[in-house]
């Protein structure tokens, strides 16, 4: 069978397991990038009922903004459930709270604007193997994501029995499911190009990725971004700035050479 065919029986599979445990659809979750655009289109090709779910994290491109307004727009033309979630507090609001820049060590940013989302119903996700090394060692096909990180359970293939097993389970909080997991880059982007619907307006600007803008994942490119959204690298001097004040107040001890939020960005940037 070939990997789309593989991919639409995980996400038929998940639509039963979603409508058995929790009496609800299966979410689709949406970034706006390349991997969930191909997620989404498999979704409608499966013929399943699920909804739509965006994480605004305050700090993506406002092209991927407009374009998530627009393609949910669409979908929900057809019928389609959408959602934007807004977080409580915005990345300039938290990096100041928490008085530490995110890091790729630390990125609280994540967990608080993206990952604690869609509790109690089982969602999918675009994650794929092809992405890091760590996500080859840590992600599965199937996720029970308990609050007990040693109850957790992660099923690496499609075999049936564990899958039973799987069902099983009490799933009382989110559970995942990765569809794509196995789809290499390449495919990724043959999928994104040939056989998708929409198409995030910041590929054609030259970008690889469409996370938050001055994502620490992001690398090198980061300095890209910066340069395509100057208005950006203004707003985390600033919070850099309101981020130092804070930790003043707070008493915390600060890296000699951070006397201003410009030179925090400095230091951020170059890693
Ligand atoms: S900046 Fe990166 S690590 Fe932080 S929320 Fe955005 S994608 Fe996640």
């Amino acid at each position: 069978m070939d990997k789309e065919k593989i991919a639409i029986e995980r996400l038929k599979t998940a639509a039963e397991m979603s409508l058995a445990t929790y009496q609800k659809p299966l979410i689709i979750t949406y970034s706006g990038g390349k991997d969930s655009e191909v997620l989404l289109e498999l979704a409608k090709r499966s013929g399943i009922e699920f909804e739509v779910n965006h994480s605004h994290t305050t700090a993506d491109a406002p092209p991927t903004v407009y374009h998530i307004r627009k393609v949910f727009k669409d979908l929900e033309e057809q019928g389609i459930k959408c959602t934007i979630e807004y977080p409580r507090m915005s990345m300039w609001e938290l990096i100041v709270h928490k008085c530490i820049c995110p890091t790729r060590i630390i990125r609280f940013c994540c967990r608080e604007l993206k990952e604690n989302k869609c509790k109690h119903r089982m969602i999918a996700t675009g994650v794929r193997w092809d992405e890091s090394v760590k996500r080859k060692k840590t992600r599965g096909i199937y996720e029970d994501m308990h609050s007990n990180t040693e109850k957790k359970i992660i099923l690496m293939n499609d075999n049936d029995d564990k899958r039973r097993l799987f069902e099983r389970c009490q799933m009382q909080a989110k559970t995942i499911v990765n569809p794509i997991v196995d789809f290499t880059t390449d495919e990724i982007w043959k999928f994104y190009d040939n056989e998708c619907k929409y198409r995030n307006p910041l590929y054609d600007m030259g970008f690889k990725r469409v996370g938050c803008i001055g994502c620490p994942m992001a690398s090198k490119s980061r300095l890209m971004e910066f340069e395509a959204f100057p208005k950006y690298k203004e707003l985390y001097i600033r919070t850099f700035d309101k981020m130092l004040e804070h930790r003043k107040e707070k008493g915390l001890e600060t890296r000699l050479e951070w006397n201003s939020g410009q030179d925090v960005f400095d230091w951020w940037i170059n890693g």
